[in-house]
């Protein structure tokens, strides 16, 4: 059966380009019924931190790009690690190396000064007159000749001469194992089937299929995506601003309209913009990924962001708002029921941050008005619509937007005054601001004795 995986390095928070390889891998096992796998790549000790593990399983939840097995670490495994650089070895697949730093910084000076591309040139390949008392590395006999194809899903055939590729380090003095090693065991041992990663990877693949082929290991297949660029052409990175997924979630966008964005990011069906999760499953295809990076695009993450603001289920939205809701520390138990709110608030704003921030006249009440409104629509003007409004809306029994709509274009009827004499001023008054929903459904939002309180307030 189908086995992909997700192989982050725990150096960081989850970004976005990390994310778009995990939401590919996973992605296409869910679409085949397939084993998703996490696979934490943490040997470089001094990199890699729990925090940044725990970043990364936060983000991956946070999306909702949940594993069926895993998370592994590979620090875990160096046992096997080391087993197999044994069995290399035995194999006659991998060999001592003794070169002392020196020599080989020596023999790539030498070659760089000849016009050569620098790579170690195999000096203890075939050597038997081991001494016993130097530190050695392990080298894999990558083969001399014939060519390592690579039929990548994404970018077509690849071809690299086994001339071009030196004999890789895969056990250092000390005897852990380098990347290259680490992965090729975890992808054989783990049953991988399509290896899914970042194309920054692409020249370690034919290495990678070169020790497979002599551990008599089946060769998955890949695909190598693309890379995300900046809005400058250049690779995607922290001088673009958020780039970390939680970053997103911070700024108030959902993870839907983020899994969305991402999968835009490279891949296409048709001219469909907006796609649901259980979409997205059936159509994946790599077959429809590009091969050129793709730019990101921050007007379109926010079009789609008010896209599901819009249109998920309130209830989905208000789950989402409440982490917001604790962290701008609005207390909502006194006010309108969330998914109101939320009806109410989503076409106006870009982000659920945004939400919170011009939410809070609907639970607590305000000092003071914002002073630009409050000088442009009430006094000294005002007086007079603002006390008529006041006294209508008192007598009101049944407070609800139909019946307010009404009273409201009653009070501007007699008045014999345009509706913007009436609102606006009506609007400050009990918003403290120039921007709300409409007014009916605001002021029934804010509800009745508070709204009557503040006219009164404004009145005074
Ligand atoms: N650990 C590698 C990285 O984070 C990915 C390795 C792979 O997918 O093969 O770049």
């Amino acid at each position: 059966s189908l086995v992909t995986r997700f192989a982050p390095s725990p150096t960081g928070y989850l970004h976005v380009g990390g994310a778009r390889t995990a939401l590919f891998s996973w992605l296409y096992a869910r679409k085949n019924q397939g084993e998703f796998i996490l696979r934490i790549e943490d040997t470089d000790l001094e990199r890699s931190t729990q925090a940044s593990v725990d970043a990364i399983l936060e983000g991956m939840a946070w999306l909702g790009l949940d594993h069926d097995s895993g998370p592994f670490y590979q620090t875990q495994r160096f046992d096997l690690y080391k087993e197999v650089v044994a069995q290399l070895v035995a194999s006659g697949h991998a060999y001592k190396c003794f070169c002392t730093i020196e020599e080989v910084d020596a023999m790539r000076e030498a070659q760089s000064a000849a016009g050569e591309k620098p790579r170690y040139n195999g000096m203890w390949r075939d050597r038997t007159d081991h001494p016993t008392d130097k530190p050695f590395v392990i080298r894999f006999k990558n083969p001399q000749q014939g060519v390592v194809v690579i039929d990548d899903m994404i970018k077509g055939k690849i071809e690299i001469a086994n001339a071009e590729l030196d004999d890789l380090i895969i056990a250092r003095s000390d005897g852990t194992p380098t990347y290259n090693l680490t992965v090729v065991v975890d992808d054989w041992k783990m049953g991988i089937t399509h290896v899914i990663r970042g194309d920054d990877h692409v020249n370690n693949t034919p290495r990678q299929m070169n020790i497979l082929a002599a551990l008599g290991a089946d060769i998955p297949k890949y695909a190598h995506v693309p890379m995300i660029l900046g809005d400058d052409g250049k690779r995607l990175s922290k001088r673009h601003g958020a780039v970390g997924v939680m970053q997103y979630r911070d700024n108030g966008f959902l993870p839907e309209a983020l899994l969305n964005y991402l999968v835009r990011l490279g891949w296409s069906h048709g001219d469909q913009e907006i796609f649901s999760k259980d979409e997205l499953i059936q159509m994946f295809d790599l077959s429809d990924c590009n091969r050129a990076p793709s730019a990101f695009n921050t007007d379109k993450l926010i079009w789609l962001n008010q896209h599901y603001m819009k249109t998920l289920p309130a209830e989905q939205v208000v789950a989402h708002l409440q982490w917001h809701l604790t962290e701008q520390q609005l207390d909502t138990s006194n006010g309108p029921a969330l998914t109101d709110l939320v009806a109410a608030q989503a076409e106006r704003v870009k982000t659920l941050k945004e939400l919170v921030e011009v939410s809070r006249y609907f639970y607590e009440d305000f000092e003071q008005l914002d002073a630009d409104a409050a000088k442009k629509h009430l006094r000294p003007v005002a007086l007079e619509p603002l006390q008529a409004i006041a006294a209508k809306l008192a007598e009101l029994t049944d407070w609800n937007q139909a019946t307010l709509h009404q009273a409201i274009n009653d009070t501007a009827e007699a008045l014999g005054v345009g509706m913007g004499k009436i609102g606006m001023p009506l609007r400050v008054a009990v918003t403290g601001g120039g921007n709300s929903p409409a007014l009916d459904l605001t002021l029934s939002l804010i509800g009745k004795t508070r709204s009557l309180a503040r006219l009164q307030q404004a009145i005074a």
